[in-house]
């Protein structure tokens, strides 16, 4: 498959010696804004393997956060980016239309579970796209509220800062935000202990009282909720939000950014709730690493916009295309949707094995590929954020790219690549669980 090896291997430190010397030039020419998890520097990657600078191979459990689900230099998407990018690079799909753009719409219509006849714009960034999503949602409704939740993150730009729920880093100093964005409750069983019906509930009630359904253009909402800690809602929460925005004529938007793309066990997280967003944001996953996003929505809702309303110099890039292209047929071809569902079973069968012996994992939790650990104070079930820190921090010396999560930072959460060998994702785990143990 590679000519990466795909064992972990410590040939020096990390940070190494070359990985030190870049560290210092970083420091020197990138702002202490962009921070990096990983003390080191990245040379070749494929399958569930990172090899640094200093020749180091990590084993990787984040995907460069869920990105490259088909692998970071996966075969379909190598070939179908060098082919375009010897045929052009770029002529704004705004000036002169290709076919990719067309391709990557058709197949959208073709995958995402939104119902009937749809459509799909392109952009660049996943806080591009809920931007988009946004503005199509207030031109179709005519109406300025937007809704979303507690632990939702939906990106860093003005809008989406003021849709992202956590000060701490995303927003702190960086107001004023946007307004018209409104925050509801929503189902976190492990905090709130209510089922779904009862947590839509408070939430409608809230929305009802606080912002009126008649001024709302859009609820927008991750089906798992990602930098907020992997949280999956209660069974019956979403489709009950559904049903009232339906009711309502509110945008049900669904993020599916992270969620997306065979990440979950399914080619999208809402076929596991049964429901059917009326807009679909996607971006991560959807092009084997290649800058591009989505907006995929019902034609009437998409169609609301003004020709040349939309749109973007880089939206839907020629070369973005053509890997997004390839990173589906790797899905299709390689049957990712069951590696995830594989991965599930490998992983959270040992995680819930250890969180017999250790009252320290409050909950083991996500579905397919898309897993978390939450780590609480066993007595009071308080999170424990300077644990989880310093499992990660172990973690990462020991050659495991594991990132945290999580409102309260006390979540370890596991992104393997799709492609990742069982016999490494099995190692990785267990660096993990020794880590946890020694802490
Ligand atoms: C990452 C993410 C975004 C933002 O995507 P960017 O490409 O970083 O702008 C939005 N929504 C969700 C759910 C995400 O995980």
């Amino acid at each position: 498959m590679t000519a990466l090896p795909q064992s972990r291997h410590l040939a020096t430190e990390i940070p190494g010696p070359r990985a030190s010397e870049l560290l210092e030039r970083q420091r020197a020419a990138v702002p202490a804004g962009v921070a990096s998890v990983m003390p080191t520097f990245a040379v070749r990657a494929d399958g569930g393997i990172i090899e640094d600078v200093d020749g180091n191979r990590l084993i990787d459990l984040g995907s460069g956060i869920a990105v490259t689900n088909v692998g970071a230099s996966a075969e379909r998407v190598v070939a179908g980016v060098q082919e375009q990018v010897a045929q052009f690079t770029h002529t704004c799909f705004m000036v002169t239309p290709y076919e990719g753009y067309v391709r990557v719409a058709e197949k959208l219509a073709e995958l995402t579970p939104v119902d009937g006849e749809v459509r799909t714009a392109l952009f660049n960034s996943g806080a591009e796209a809920v931007e988009n999503a946004v503005k199509v949602a207030r031109a179709y409704t005519g109406r300025q509220a937007v809704a979303a939740f507690d632990h939702a993150y939906h990106g860093r730009t003005t809008l989406t800062m003021a849709l992202t729920a956590k000060n701490m880093p995303y927003k702190h100093s960086f107001g004023p935000f946007a307004p018209e964005v409104y925050r509801a409750a929503g189902s976190y069983p492990l905090r709130d202990g209510l089922d779904g019906a009862a947590a839509a509930e408070r939430a409608i009630d809230q929305l009802e009282k606080q912002v009126g359904a008649e001024n709302l253009a859009a609820v927008i909402i991750e089906p798992i909720q990602g930098e907020g800690g992997f949280i999956a809602p209660a069974p019956g929460f979403l489709p009950a939000i559904v049903d009232w925005c339906r009711a309502n004529g509110i945008v049900f938007i669904a993020d599916e950014i992270q969620t997306g793309f065979a990440r979950t066990g399914q080619w999208f997280a809402c076929e596991d709730e049964g429901i059917s967003p009326d807009i679909i944001t996607t971006a991560k996953g959807i092009a084997g690493g290649l800058p591009l996003s989505a907006v995929t929505g019902r034609a009437e809702i998409m169609d609301a916009a003004h020709p040349g309303g939309l749109g973007g110099t880089y939206g839907g890039n020629p070369v973005a295309c053509a890997a997004a292209l390839g990173a589906i047929e790797t899905i299709e071809a390689e049957d990712l949707t069951a590696k995830a569902r594989r991965i599930e079973e490998i992983a959270a069968g040992r995680l819930r094995e250890a969180q017999q012996q250790d009252p320290r994992i409050g909950e083991v939790r996500g579905r397919g590929a898309m897993l978390a650990v939450e780590l609480v104070d066993p007595e009071t079930g308080a999170p424990d954020a300077a644990l989880t820190g310093a499992v990660a921090a172990a973690a990462r010396a020991a050659g495991v790219i594991t990132l945290t999560c999580g409102t309260y930072g006390n979540v370890i959460r596991l992104l393997p690549p799709l492609t990742i060998g069982e016999d490494l994702l099995t190692e990785g785990l267990d660096i993990i669980l020794d880590a946890l143990a020694a802490a």
